[in-house]
């Protein structure tokens, strides 16, 4: 898990999390020119445990990851009162029939079928941060 200090302040936290390094790499080169910080965890632990530690201001959700999936993560962030009002935006790239439902019902307030484009991406996440 790669960490921004705590007390730098000003551009908004978001995390990404997302189980492939070449995903990873390209939005970690992408958002920053745009004015947000980006943490990556791997995993569904690993995103609960820094979710609790550094609270980032939106979350960028994978659905396909080893171990617990996507929707068990964002099912858990909802429930929990302390991280239930973060933004997600749920990204897959296995497009099912039902699969946009599941990821609204679980609680995604936006959902993107991968490839994303930047500019799609960048306007989802500004108007998921103007909402707060
Ligand atoms: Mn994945």
């Amino acid at each position: 898990m790669r960490r921004y200090d705590s007390c730098d302040q000003s551009p908004p936290l978001i995390l990404l999390v997302e189980d492939r390094q070449s995903n990873a790499a390209l939005l970690q080169d992408a958002l920053p020119p745009h004015g947000y910080r980006l943490d990556v965890a791997r995993d569904g632990n690993e995103a609960m445990a820094y979710m609790y530690e550094m609270r980032p201001a939106l979350i960028l959700m994978d659905i396909q990851l080893p171990g617990m999936s996507g929707i068990e993560v964002i099912q858990r962030l909802r429930a929990d009162p302390q991280l239930r009002h973060i933004p997600i935006i749920a990204l897959t790239a296995l497009v099912l029939p039902g699969d946009r439902e599941r990821c609204l019902a679980a609680g995604a307030d936006v959902y993107l079928a991968k490839p994303v484009s930047l500019h799609m991406l960048l306007e989802r996440i500004a108007a998921q941060l103007v909402r707060m």
